[in-house]
């Protein structure tokens, strides 16, 4: 290995971190453009909470027993001994907000959303990243399976305006606590029959929350739990109700949904509705967001009885299936010619981009023939040319790369053409 290969390589991203650069970011922000619009009109407002937090908000949030919290969170302790974690997922922070800032007090719609990075020890591969992003949002206080089902139009509509195509909605009811224990045994005993067939994890998970066996990616595990009882035959009245209910919704709002009794999601706090958006262009990772309801945790955090629903879209997926047309910027080169000019020009292009206009000043000498070669290398639209006669005139010119036309006038009839082109 060549030296200079070597220092690249050590001071490469972290495994399971990327650079999103200019060329692709573009695509990002069109994505966040589209969702903060397209949130604000079923009136969410958005909320920025810290990207590290008490390791135990995970825990008690999150769910001791979830494979985020065993395996996947980045724990540090800080130069004050205390324990911090790179936030895994969002929701927890949400309500650690809403108790600590009494956001129920306010009156206003507890609707939220946020985007940003989360961060999770997983094994990289296609689709699955360790500091990764999401478009997240929750809504609190608002217990009808109706709002589930607006927030699954509302993840279709943004999937929509993304050009998102060829998905699959999923959805399932994981009970309450008063019907899931039940289901809990039933599963816990039609585990220990299988027991020696199932992955050590899958043994443990026997014991301490069986419903995180439909989490594992071991496929004889999979094979196995799929002949496991439905948690759909356990339900109690209000879950089976609150379940119709959302199916009845979803269909008034034109959605058709696949109920997947397995669809038991990742985390421990889920109660009633869960659901997710797939498409089977993904591949092994095939989730372009879930979520569900999570009745309790509020109370659990020691805060208000307020029930929450939302879900959580992963930035990376969508847009790797979703059909963005970014326009594409015109830029104005700024050629002078000439120590005087060159301080007109920095004046013109102050003015050209208190009006708007994006403008590339070049300040090395070049003649006229090397700034036409250098603003083809930037890819500029135009250049303006600013040398002796037109600062004694107060006419320029303006070229246009992709024609060749010239044109010359005072800066206000140039900003005109510049803004109609
Ligand atoms: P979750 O918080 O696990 O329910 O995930 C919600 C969404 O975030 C998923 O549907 C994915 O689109 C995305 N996601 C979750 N984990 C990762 C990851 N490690 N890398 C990339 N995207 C992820």
């Amino acid at each position: 290995m060549s030296e200079d290969t070597a220092a690249k390589k050590e001071l490469a991203a972290i495994k399971g971190t990327r650079d999103i650069l200019p060329g692709e970011v573009e695509k990002w922000q069109a994505l966040e453009a589209l969702a903060r619009t397209t949130f604000e009109l079923y009136g969410f407002r958005e909320l920025r909470a810290p990207v590290f937090e008490a390791t135990e908000l995970f825990e008690k949030g999150s769910g001791a027993t979830s494979d985020i919290v065993t395996k996947e969170m980045y724990t540090f302790t800080d130069k004050g001994g205390r324990s911090l974690t790179l936030r895994p997922e969002y929701t927890p922070s949400v309500v650690r907000a809403i108790v600590e800032h009494r956001l129920d007090l306010e009156g206003a719609p507890m609707r939220y959303y946020y985007m940003g990075p989360m961060f999770r020890y997983d094994k990289p591969q296609k689709g699955r990243y360790r500091q990764f992003h999401q478009v997240d949002i929750e809504v609190f206080g608002e217990k009808d399976a109706a709002v589930d089902a607006e927030i699954i139009e509302m993840a279709h509509a943004l999937l929509g305006k993304l050009g998102v195509a060829g998905t699959e909605t999923l959805v399932n009811s994981v009970g309450c606590r008063a019907c899931r224990p039940a289901y809990s045994a039933a599963l816990r005993q039609a585990a220990a029959a299988r027991r020696a067939d199932l992955c050590p994890d899958c043994q443990r998970k026997a014991e301490t929350n069986p419903l995180r066996i439909f989490d594992c990616k071991v496929e004889a595990c999979r094979t196995i739990a799929a002949a496991f009882p439905s948690i759909q035959d356990f339900l109690c009245q209000e879950c089976r109700d609150h379940f119709r209910r959302l199916l009845a919704c979803l269909d008034a709002l034109g959605i058709p949904c696949r109920i997947d009794p397995r669809l038991v999601r990742g985390l421990d706090y889920y109660t009633k509705t869960t659901f997710e958006i797939v498409s089977s262009h993904l591949g092994a990772q095939n989730a372009l967001l879930g979520g569900g309801r999570y009745d309790d945790m509020m109370k659990d955090f020691g805060g208000p009885d307020i029930c929450g629903t939302g879900f959580a879209m992963g930035i990376e997926r969508v847009l790797s299936m979703a059909e963005i047309a970014v326009p594409k910027r015109k830029t104005v080169y700024l050629a002078h010619l000439g120590e005087e000019a060159r301080m007109a020009g920095l004046e013109l292009a102050r003015w050209l981009r208190s009006n708007g206009v994006e403008c590339l000043v070049e300040y090395k000498d070049r003649g006229m023939k090397a700034h036409f070669g250098r603003a083809n290398k930037l890819q500029a639209d135009w250049v303006l040319i600013v040398g002796e006669n037109e600062m004694k005139s107060g006419r320029f010119a303006l070229k246009d790369m992709a024609t060749g036309r010239q044109v010359d006038g005072p800066r206000e009839e140039l900003l005109a053409l510049l803004r109609t082109n």
